[in-house]
């Protein structure tokens, strides 16, 4: 089977009361075809009753039309089109594959970004990786652990035949981070220059290839580095990651401005660190409270999860609350 093949077959579906079929109407959004199986995303807008007999009605023509051929026909709650980001025509080499790309940000270091990039890419990958890895995990921060918290020790990629290099999997995540490539007792001063340099090179040399979500773990604060990502790769959003702590939710929101400026959707804050769990089931409000809210409202966005101090999150297997947590922020950055 082929997309235009599935294109043809699909134009016998007609959005009523028009006698137009979805196709032409734009509303196939999506078509990935091999010999036996199918994914079509569609995205009608107007009402839900009408996008469902649509679904229904495109899997009926498609299996009438391909016997014995499987199709997942999914309905979009939204257009993607709306989502894309204004540089998607400037797509990095290796990011051909590449679906969706969030960035995990902060304004100042400390505050988990690292932390929440790996397990934020895990839960994705939950989702995504059911046969073979469909997640990237972009570690843009020299200084930051997620290599390590997925690996749990150092780990080398290697390099293919024609010289691209292939990213570590470790659960269903594909990963590639700095800290891979330098060694911990090289100067910093002599780090610097590089940065720019290496992400530019994860996007165009790295074999990353077929990835539905991509997490980029940007360095802290609106630097030269942060500034690169974002000229360098489409973003189809970010996500701002604070403490309850006045200082970072200030520099949080300052820092995310840099992102509106340049256009790129901010899919709402994560407030890290908010709570600590006490035996009896209160909580315990550590940093304060309400600072996360302050820098949501400042940008305009919502506070999509409150991620309470739990050690687990360090390690590899994670509590059952912090997984919800993180399923939770997963399905709204998607949605986004
Ligand atoms: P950043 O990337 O912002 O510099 P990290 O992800 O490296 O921050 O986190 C800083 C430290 O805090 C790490 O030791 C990490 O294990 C710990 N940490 C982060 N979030 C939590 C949390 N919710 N509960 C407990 N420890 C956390």
């Amino acid at each position: 089977m082929t997309k235009e093949e599935i294109l043809n077959t699909l134009k016998a579906v007609k959005y009523p009361p028009y006698d137009k079929d979805i196709v032409s109407f734009g509303m196939v959004k999506y078509v990935k075809a091999d010999e036996s199986s199918a994914e079509v995303r569609i995205f009608t807008g107007g009402a839900e009753e009408t996008a469902l007999k649509i679904v229904k009605q495109a899997s009926e023509v498609l299996h009438a039309a391909f016997l014995g051929c499987k199709f997942e026909v999914v309905l979009l709650k939204d257009d993607p089109s709306k989502k894309v980001p204004e540089n998607a025509d400037k797509k990095p080499a290796g990011f051909a594959g590449v679906k969706f790309v969030v960035a995990v940000a902060s304004g100042k270091g400390g505050v988990g970004k690292s932390t929440v990039a790996v397990n934020l890419a895990r839960t994705l990958a939950k989702k995504f990786s059911v046969n073979s890895a469909r997640v990237g995990l972009m570690d843009c921060d020299i200084h930051g652990p997620s290599a390590t918290i997925l690996f749990g020790k150092k780990i080398f990629p290697s390099v293919n035949e024609v010289q691209k290099i292939i990213p570590p999997e470790m659960d269903g995540v594909k990963a590639i981070s700095m800290g891979m490539l330098v060694d911990d007792e090289q100067p910093l001063l002599w780090r610097g220059p590089m940065v720019t340099g290496a992400i530019k090179q994860f996007a165009e040399e790295v074999e990353w290839g077929e990835i539905d979500a991509m997490v980029l773990d940007l360095p802290p604060g609106t630097g030269d580095a942060v500034l690169s990502v974002v000229q360098n790769i489409p973003i189809n959003c970010a996500v701002i990651i604070t403490t309850p702590n006045q200082l970072a939710a200030t520099t949080a929101s300052r820092g995310a401005m840099a992102f509106q400026k340049s256009n790129v959707k901010i899919a709402g804050v994560v407030e890290n660190m908010a709570y600590m769990p006490m035996p009896d089931g209160s909580r315990e409000y550590v940093f304060g409270t309400g600072f996360a809210e302050e820098a949501a409202k400042k940008l305009g966005v919502q506070v999509l999860a409150s991620i309470p101090l739990d050690k687990t999150l360090q390690g590899h297997k994670i509590s059952d609350e912090s997984e919800k947590i993180f399923a939770d922020i997963a399905d709204k950055i998607m949605a986004s």
